[in-house]
């Protein structure tokens, strides 16, 4: 080895040694800013491994039905440049909202079938546009069990889970065959693992051929819904149960409604979310057998329509936080908020869109479509049926 390349080697070897040293006091630095003032770093690292784990919380949104009416569709159309389906203007006013919650639900009352042609009321159809814009505005759960499932016979049924298969979404209520319906649907966020269960009473009198591989759950099949809801508890910290249930356009909950929610709630169900009715009925904690207060909503109403009677136009949306204590082992409902959800439509059914109530305006609701039909439609007369129908406790911030 040559002088100079010595001379370099050695530098090098000194070079190294101080970044060593540098690197040695920046970690033992670092150390001792950790460390609480006058204790030993040992303890600190006793400390954390004892220390308690916060509780943690999910904030939940339900809305009620998604249901798609041919001016809905037509006007999508009419908005899309590329000769499809444009939905985002019905729902750009809320789309905010939608997405600000960690778990946003919803009922699709429309089914999605992509092998056949849009189509209304009696019988719905909903292009694919329509799905697609539910999901990017961050909807994570439909419920597709409701009245309208079969409206394109059990093959719409079949499309319409494979089309909400193939979204990186959780749907319940509707499954392809017995192995499907193996998988209950679950989604786990901030720790906390949901479960849900959809079903409907209301059919419209269709039914799935006999023998058909095909299940939708039924209000009627009992013996099926409570084992699901008890297999749904045993692998969650929270069952979700979406039911279509009740009687159109009534504020008021039947007995039967209250019968079942309390049968969900004893079979382990903890937050329930009905809808159907097309108008708002209120919300109550139930107790259930085990002591548990169970969160019943009894109809959320419509999300968007283009029915034609005032009550119709206000839908709920229920804000509910959710939060896990790691000391007690329990998940439960900490915080429930009704808010209010407008469909707006201009004369003629023109422009349908959605609006949070809170949003909405005396101007707008001057200029509402179904005025011509509900004369004394405003601002006023929603608020009113927000504030009679829903307890006070579950209004405001
Ligand atoms: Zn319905």
């Amino acid at each position: 080895m040559g002088c100079e390349k010595m001379r370099r080697h050695f530098r090098k070897i000194i070079s190294i040694a101080a970044l060593l040293v540098c690197v040695m006091l920046l970690v033992s630095c670092s150390i001792n800013q950790t460390a609480p003032a006058g204790g030993e770093v040992e303890t600190t690292a006793e400390q954390t491994t004892e220390q308690r784990k916060e509780p943690t919380s999910v904030n939940i949104l339900a809305v009620g039905d998604n249901l798609i009416h041919a001016v809905i569709y037509n006007q999508a159309n009419r908005r899309s440049a590329n000769g499809g389906y444009d939905f985002s203007y019905a729902y750009e006013n809320i789309a905010d909202t939608i997405a600000a919650a960690d778990i946003s639900i919803i009922n699709q009352e429309t089914i999605i079938d992509p092998t056949k042609a849009p189509a209304t009321y009696p019988c719905f159809n909903s292009p694919v546009e329509l799905g697609d814009e539910m999901v990017k505005i961050g909807f994570d759960v439909f419920n597709l069990a409701n009245n309208h499932s079969l409206d394109k016979g059990q093959s719409g049924l079949r499309e319409a889970i494979k089309y909400w298969d193939a979204k990186d979404v959780v749907h319940c209520g509707a499954y392809l065959d017995e192995e499907d319906y193996k998988t209950i649907p679950t989604n786990t966020v901030n720790d906390i693992k949901f479960a849900y269960v959809g079903l409907t009473e209301p059919t419209n009198g269709l039914s799935l051929p006999d023998g058909a591989e095909t299940i939708l759950m039924l209000g009627a099949d009992e013996e099926r819904i409570e084992a699901r809801v008890k297999a749904a508890a045993e692998i969650s910290d929270m069952v979700i149960v979406n039911i279509h249930w009740g009687v159109e356009y009534t504020h008021t909950p039947t007995d039967r409604q209250h019968e079942l929610a309390q049968k969900l709630a004893d079979w382990g169900a903890d937050i329930i979310v009905g809808t159907h009715p097309h108008v708002i009925q209120p919300v109550e904690y139930v107790k259930a057998t085990d002591g548990r207060d169970v969160l019943v909503i009894y109809s959320l109403g419509n999300f968007i329509s283009a029915q034609d009677r005032g009550p119709r136009m206000l839908g709920g949306m229920m804000h509910i936080t959710v939060t896990k204590d790691y000391e007690t082992e329990k998940t439960t409902v900490t915080n429930a908020k009704f808010t209010g959800v407008v469909t707006h439509y201009d004369a003629g059914f023109s422009n349908v869109r959605v609006y949070n109530l809170s949003d909405y305006t005396a101007e707008l609701a001057n200029k509402h479509g179904v005025r011509s039909t509900t004369p004394s439609f405003s601002l006023e007369y929603l608020n009113s049926i927000v504030t009679d129908v829903i307890d006070e406790k579950f209004l405001g911030e």
